[in-house]
């Protein structure tokens, strides 16, 4: 494409000047990296033309694929507007609509809306405001928070600490505040060698005597409804939202759902307590949220939670707390637009379908690969885990890294995926077409034969 000198350019000035995330920076600037310039509905395109079929929609967020047209045209007719004016003692037109319409859309009882940046803030905003409302109502010894092992719910102090993770956490203990912990159901399965049902019975028999047992310390039991993304997908099984939901009830625990990875219909619903039809006390959403444009996230309340918040101004009961572009409101705009996507395209009808042929198509041409493990989905969340014996469970040396080697090859191949241990994560855009969807799963079939009939 005639355009390698600018390639070669942009490599020196990224291993000179950048600290990418999650990155060991001394093998990044070992590598060429892949520099994107663009992008075109499912894939990305790098600066020097190659396509990538985007499988993991940029981290989550994508739902729509890249340059959307109506989403574009959003945000530039927000930008003829204003870009962006605070949401601190001033109110704007966009942030106004869109807490309408995605209350609209909540689990019924979620009310108000509490914007902020990321998933990690809306996730900050949730706890927060949980420990604020056991003050405001003179329970203040509840001040502690419950969350599952191997939780994920970002990388702010807050965040970290409802958290779980022995190898992300090991330089930071320190600043973080304990927090109880809970085995999920796939942790029973995966250690004990439980069935699905028997590990739900023991995870819910855990979760109910401790939240019994610590009831009165605690604020809040926080989940990842449905599915634990970052863990390396961990699904739950039917029911399990419901029963931590009853438990945090019957003593009177807030219930905080993070749907900043289930959300926006990555689960096959619109929300992930859906198929439980369970509303929590507090809800965080983000990635989806802008349709993988711009950064917004938000943290939903029910009445409940909010009314316990007002009061004169003397008696200083507000929630003092806010970021200065919260509820940006270009960022609502393009928010807006993807609401109409939702509803135009009837998405939560026609999606679905796409999932289940997906999860047809990896037990039928995956799942029979010699060395994948298993395949844990729910809708387009998905990790193929790799092992070395089939038969034994014997897992590959992890100096190997062959999940990583697998994402490589596929991206040689044109087609993006991330690796998490050993497990292999995907999850396009609600909007990726059947063909699309087909390549996707032939292209990581390929990859994961090719490495794995050399290692
Ligand atoms: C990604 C994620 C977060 C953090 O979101 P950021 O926007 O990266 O801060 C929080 N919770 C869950 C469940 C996530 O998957």
């Amino acid at each position: 494409m005639g355009s390698s000198d600018r390639y070669d350019t942009l490599k020196r000035m990224d291993h000179t000047h950048l600290w990418h995330p999650f990155t060991q920076m001394q093998e990044w600037m070992g590598e060429d990296p892949c520099i994107i310039a663009e992008g075109d509905g499912s894939y990305l395109i790098d600066v020097n033309g190659n396509r990538y079929l985007d499988g993991v929609s940029s981290l989550w967020c994508n739902l729509f694929g890249h340059r959307r047209p109506e989403l574009d045209e959003a945000l530039k007719a927000q930008t003829d507007r204003i870009a962006h004016s605070t949401f601190l003692g001033l109110s704007h037109v966009p942030g106004i609509e869109l807490a309408a319409r995605l209350t609209a859309v909540m689990p019924p009882g979620l009310t108000r809306v509490f914007y902020s940046d990321s998933g990690a803030t809306a996730v900050e905003v949730a706890l927060k405001l949980a420990v604020q409302y056991w003050q405001l109502l003179g329970q203040t010894e509840r001040t502690q928070f419950a969350r599952l092992e191997e939780s994920y719910h970002g990388d702010t102090v807050g965040a970290m600490s409802v958290g779980y993770s022995e190898l992300f956490h090991h330089y930071h203990r320190t600043m973080l505040f304990p927090a109880l912990s809970v085995k999920p159901p796939y942790a029973y399965q995966r250690e004990q060698g439980l069935t699905e049902a028997e590990a739900m019975e023991r995870s819910v028999a855990e979760a109910r005597a401790t939240v019994g047992r610590e009831k009165d310390r605690l604020a809040a039991f926080i989940m990842e409804p449905v599915m634990q993304g970052a863990a390396g997908m961990w699904p739950q099984p039917a029911g399990y939202v419901r029963a931590i939901r009853d438990i945090c009830a019957d003593n009177g625990v807030l219930f905080i759902a993070d749907e900043v990875a289930t959300g926006f219909g990555h689960t096959g619903r619109m929300w992930a307590c859906e198929h439980d039809g369970v509303t929590p006390d507090l809800m965080c959403v983000g990635k989806g949220i802008t349709g993988g444009y711009l950064p917004l996230a938000a943290t939903f309340a029910t009445e409940q939670i909010f009314s316990a918040f007002l009061g004169e101004y003397g008696e200083f009961k507000s929630f003092f707390h806010g970021h200065t572009y919260t509820g940006n409101p270009l960022c609502c705009a393009v928010a807006l637009a993807g609401l109409d996507i939702f509803e135009r395209e009837a998405l939560m009808e026609t999606v679905p379908a796409k999932m289940t042929w997906l999860e047809q198509t990896l037990q039928a041409d995956i799942l029979s690969l010699p060395h994948v493990r298993e395949i844990r989905q729910r809708g387009f969340m998905t990790g193929m885990e790799l092992v070395k014996d089939k038969a034994r469970g014997e897992r590959y040396d992890p100096g190997l890294r062959i999940a990583n080697q697998v994402v490589l090859e596929a991206r040689r191949r044109g087609v993006i995926v991330r690796p998490l241990g050993d497990t292999l994560i995907m999850l396009p855009p609600l909007t990726i077409s059947d063909a699309e969807l087909a390549t996707l799963v032939d292209v990581v079939r390929d990859s994961i034969r090719h490495v794995t009939e050399a290692s």
